[in-house]
């Protein structure tokens, strides 16, 4: 897992975290599970990197191509 400077507050230090993400897409509701993010615990911000963003969009293709 990795961990870096928070880049919504720049003080805390932001650790990749996995959780679980609804997404609404065309008024229907999608599961995300194992959904990577980094989260501050300085800010309690949740925020993706390009990485993770790119893995969740092709995550949630995968779950309406089912
Ligand atoms: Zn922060």
């Amino acid at each position: 897992m990795k961990v870096e400077k928070c880049s919504v507050c720049g003080k805390g230090e932001a650790k990749e975290s996995i959780g679980c993400r609804k997404v609404v897409v065309e008024g229907k509701t999608w599961r995300l599970h194992k959904d990577r993010f980094m989260y501050c615990s300085h800010c309690r911000t949740r925020y993706y990197t390009g990485e993770q963003a790119r893995e969740s969009s092709r995550h949630l293709k995968e779950l309406r191509a089912e």
